[in-house]
């Protein structure tokens, strides 16, 4: 198929990964877990807004007992700099002795699911595990283990498939990387 270039806002993309691949790693993931989970009854957490086609496609394909529930987390401008915490928006559910599996769309220096980890392992859960569409291994600044990663990428800005690049973006089925 020949490369697809789209420009959103003042940047040019070209196409990655197309649907039907992303789906085939997340069918890997969802076996996977299937596998991991059974009889475990999972909470999933998934963080938006980035994440909601990754999580609409995940749990299609998870065939347990299971709830889907969906967070928020506030963003600090220093957080970066700080290392400040975000804080957790929307979490309803009682995590205590829950099978608590986060769902991210991408995790780049690990900054953000970090803090989230530290202020979902004050609530106890039975366990706690990440699972992330795309992964930059070579960014992360924590030291993570990050149990299912469905594609690790290289360094560069991705779009698409419910990533944005400042608002634009997150409509597309397929996954555009930055034209350098
Ligand atoms: P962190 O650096 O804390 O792991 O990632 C923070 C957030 O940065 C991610 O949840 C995501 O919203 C955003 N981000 C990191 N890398 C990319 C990327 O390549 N594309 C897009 N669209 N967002 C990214
Ligand atoms: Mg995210
Ligand atoms: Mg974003």
């Amino acid at each position: 198929m020949h490369p697809r270039t789209i420009t959103l806002h003042d940047c040019d993309f070209s196409t990655y990964m197309h649907e039907e691949e992303i789906l085939s790693y997340i069918q890997l993931l969802a076996d996977q877990i299937n596998k991991d989970y059974a009889n475990k009854k999972p909470l999933f957490l998934a963080v938006l807004n980035g994440s909601f086609m990754f999580v609409s496609d995940l749990a299609k394909r998870i065939n347990l007992d299971c709830e889907v529930s969906f967070i928020r987390l506030s963003s600090y401008k220093d957080m970066q700099s700080t290392g400040k915490v975000k804080e957790i928006l929307g979490l309803t559910e009682d995590v205590h002795s829950r099978h608590v599996v986060v769902l991210e769309d991408i995790v780049d220096t690990g900054h953000t699911i970090n803090g989230l980890l530290q202020q979902l392992k004050e609530k106890q859960p039975a366990s706690l595990e990440v699972a992330t569409l795309l992964l930059k291994p070579d960014c992360l600044q924590h030291k993570l283990d990050i149990k299912y990663v469905a594609k690790s990428i290289p360094n560069d800005f991705v779009v698409g498939y419910g990533l944005d690049y400042n608002g634009l973006g997150r409509n597309l089925r397929d996954i555009y990387k930055i034209v350098s």
